[in-house]
C-alpha cells in the first residue's frame, strides 16, 4: 500500500515512517497539513497517517477533504492523537477518520492498524470492481453483447445535449429485420437467436469507432451516429444492410430469400430546436415507410430532408 504520513513533529514523522516501510508499505511523508493535502491529491494514497494538530490544515480538517474528494477508492485514514483528547479523538471519527493511535507513536500500534487497512481498503476495492461490473451488465443485452435500452437512454440524453450546446449534428437510425417472425417459425427460435447476434456483429462492425449501436428492442437495433450528418448516415446505413445481406443468411419467407434488415433514419441538425423522443419517433415513422414500400431499404425521415432544404 501506499501510506501517507502527515505530522508536523519530525520525531514523531521519522518513527512512523520507519513503522510503515518495516510493515511492507511505501511512505510519503508531509511536514503539515496543506503538503499533506497536495500530496494526498497526486499520489492517492490507500493510508493516511495524520496528526491532529498541524499548521494550515490540521487533521480534522484533512480528513474532511479527502472524504470529499474520493470517489471509488476508499482512503483508510488513521488519527494520531495526544492520549488526552478524547473529545478531539471523536471530532477526527465524525470527521471521516477510521481509526485513531496515540502519541507517542508506537511502531507495532500503527503495524495492527496497518493490517486493518489493508484488509479494509481491498474490501473497498473489490465492491468497486462488482459495482463497476454490475453496471455494465446493466447495460448490456446478454444475447448480442451489445449495449441495452438503459445505456441508449443515458448515452442519447448525453449526446443530444452536447450537440445542442455546441451546434453540431448527429444522426439516429432504427434498423428492424424482415420479416423475422416466419424466420423463427421456419428456422426455430435458436437460429433465430443466432441470427440476430450475427446482424448485431454485423452492425457494430461497420462505422466510426464513435458509433453507438444498442439493441433497441426484439428484432430492433438502433445507432446513434455523433457528428454525422444525413448524407454520412444514410451511406452508413446502406452498406450497414449490404454488409448484413452479405452474411447470406438463408430465409425463405423473405422476398429476396436472404435476411435482410429495414432502417429509418432520423437526424439533429443544429438550430432546430426538436427533443430526442422526437427524432426516436421520426426514425421510428421513416423505418415503418420503409417497411411499407417493400423492405429491406433504407428511408430518411421526411421532416430531416424538409429542415435541410428550408
Ligand atoms: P417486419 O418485417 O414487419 O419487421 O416483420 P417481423 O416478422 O420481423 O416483425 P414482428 O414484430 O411481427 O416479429 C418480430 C419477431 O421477432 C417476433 C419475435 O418472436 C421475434 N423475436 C424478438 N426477440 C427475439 C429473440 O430474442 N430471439 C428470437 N429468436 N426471436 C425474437
Ligand atoms: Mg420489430
Ligand atoms: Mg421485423
Amino acid at each position: 500500500m501506499k501510506v501517507l504520513v502527515a505530522d508536523d513533529d519530525l520525531g514523531s514523522r521519522l518513527v512512523a515512517k520507519a513503522a510503515v516501510e518495516q510493515s511492507g508499505h511505501e511512505c510519503i511523508v508531509a511536514a503539515d497539513g496543506t503538503s499533506a493535502w497536495e500530496l494526498y491529491r497526486q499520489h492517492r494514497p490507500e493510508v493516511v497517517v495524520t496528526d491532529l494538530m498541524m499548521p494550515g490544515i490540521d487533521g480534522l480538517d484533512l480528513c474532511r477533504s479527502i472524504r470529499d474528494a474520493e470517489d471509488y477508492a476508499y482512503t483508510y485514514l488513521v488519527l494520531v492523537t495526544s492520549k488526552d483528547s478524547h473529545a478531539d479523538v471523536i471530532a477526527g471519527m465524525e470527521a471521516g477518520a477510521d481509526d485513531y493511535v496515540t502519541k507517542p507513536l508506537d511502531p507495532f500500534t500503527l503495524h495492527t492498524r496497518l493490517l486493518v487497512a489493508k484488509r479494509v481498503t481491498s474490501l473497498h476495492s473489490d465492491l468497486a470492481r462488482y459495482r463497476e461490473a454490475l453496471a455494465e451488465q446493466a447495460r448490456t443485452d446478454p444475447l448480442t453483447k451489445l449495449y441495452n435500452r438503459l445505456k441508449l437512454a443515458e448515452d442519447l440524453e448525453q449526446l443530444h445535449q452536447r450537440s445542442a450546446r455546441y451546434e453540431t449534428d448527429y444522426c439516429l437510425a432504427i434498423c428492424d429485420v424482415d420479416n423475422f417472425k416466419s424466420y423463427n417459425d421456419i428456422y426455430g427460435h435458436q437460429a433465430g437467436d443466432a441470427a440476430l447476434q450475427a446482424v448485431a456483429a454485423s452492425l457494430a462492425g461497420g462505422g466510426r469507432k464513435s458509433d453507438g449501436i444498442y439493441r433497441f428492442g426484439g428484432e430492433e437495433f438502433l445507432l446513434l451516429l455523433p457528428g454525422q450528418r444525413l448524407t454520412g448516415a444514410e451511406t452508413r446505413l446502406l452498406r450497414a444492410l449490404e454488409s448484413i445481406r452479405a452474411l447470406n443468411i438463408a430465409h425463405s419467407g423473405n422476398p429476396s430469400g436472404t435476411l435482410t434488415v429495414c432502417a429509418g433514419i432520423s437526424a439533429y441538425v443544429p438550430g432546430h430546436r426538436v427533443s430526442s423522443e422526437r427524432l426516436l419517433k421520426e426514425a421510428d415513422m421513416a423505418l415503418y415507410a420503409a417497411k411499407n414500400s417493400g423492405r429491406n431499404r433504407v428511408e430518411i425521415a421526411p421532416e430531416v430532408r424538409h429542415v435541410i432544404r428550408s
